[in-house]
């Protein structure tokens, strides 16, 4: 409670005081659910536009908190990456996608042999431990490395020399890297031609808007990246109408609530077949 007569200062410093104490309370609880299991891993996949298959999936992190259902990554990633818990967790999340993803090959069917997108965030990708990760990681699961896909951020990379190579030595492992977000950071269209990344996801900013120009941009984009050698994911896409007009400009995949939402691993076979179109 704020009493009359307080000062800004000193009201400003009671906010700045209760926001760094949510933070502490986020990060120890992220700690604990990193130790008791309370995280979950989603699924969506990603459709091919020109035969309706999926090849691939993005793994998107849940904190299941009990008695308090699903919590977003929303609430609880922009925390993390204010320590090196965002590194704990991104070992998690590779540890456990690859093998849920060597779980899902042994049922057979619908949800065998996937790719799968892990989200690392760019202090992970700033730390050399990074490829240590990834490499124990895979051999954990007896994953070969081209089911893999890292998802950066753009920025992390015109920025750091070091996360650079990192990513150069990944690749050259087989490991596959998408630029996540692209259209929100600072990769130059000339910059494209140069970044060590294989795939290109574009913002769901993008694929939202029935602008022209956007519409324009989207495919100026699709263009450089195929005469690059990138693939194309158009992220967020919730409408037909907008998978037909990604189609009319050149992409090459999509995923969005359209085609379905994320879901749990259990679940994923029959989403998988729920969103091949044939
Ligand atoms: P992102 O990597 O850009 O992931 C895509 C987000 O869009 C996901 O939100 C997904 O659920 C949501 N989405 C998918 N299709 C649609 C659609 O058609 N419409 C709309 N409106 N949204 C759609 P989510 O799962 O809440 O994740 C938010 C962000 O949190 C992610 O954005 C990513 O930056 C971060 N994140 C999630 N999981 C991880 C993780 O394991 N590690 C790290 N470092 N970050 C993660
Ligand atoms: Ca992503
Ligand atoms: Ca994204
Ligand atoms: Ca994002």
């Amino acid at each position: 409670a704020k009493n009359a007569g307080r000062g800004r200062v000193e009201v400003y410093d009671d906010d700045l005081r209760a926001a760094l104490a949510a933070q502490a309370a986020v990060e120890e609880g992220l700690r604990h659910a990193l130790a008791h299991d309370e995280l979950v891993l989603h699924y969506q996949p990603v459709t091919d536009l020109d035969t309706g298959r999926v090849r691939s999936v993005e793994a998107l992190v849940r904190w299941e908190k009990p008695g308090q259902g699903l919590v977003p990554p929303g609430a609880f990633i922009p925390v993390a990456e204010g320590s090196d818990l965002i590194c704990d967790l991104g070992r998690w999340a590779l540890r456990t996608s690859l093998a849920q993803l060597a779980r899902l090959d042994a049922a057979g069917g619908p949800g065998a042999g996937l790719r799968v997108a892990v989200n690392i965030s760019g202090r992970h990708l700033r730390s050399p431990r990074l490829v240590q990760d990834v490499r124990s990681a895979l051999e954990a699961a007896g994953t070969a490395p081209d089911r893999l896909t890292l998802e950066v951020t753009e920025t992390v990379m015109v920025e750091d020399d070091a996360a650079w190579a990192r990513l150069e030595e990944l690749r050259s492992l087989g490991v596959a890297v998408a630029i996540d977000d692209f259209g929100t950071g600072y990769t130059s269209f000339g910059q494209l031609a140069r970044v060590p990344v294989d795939v290109l996801k574009i913002d769901r900013s993008f694929v939202d808007s029935e602008d022209p120009r956007t519409v324009e941009l989207v495919r100026l984009v699709v263009g450089a990246a195929r005469s690059f050698g990138l693939k194309v994911v158009a992220e967020g896409v919730e409408q037909a109408s907008q998978v037909r007009a990604l189609q009319a400009v050149g992409c090459d995949t999509a995923q969005g609530y359209y085609f379905s939402r994320p879901v749990p691993a259990d679940r994923l076979p029959g989403a998988v077949e729920g969103c091949t179109r044939t």
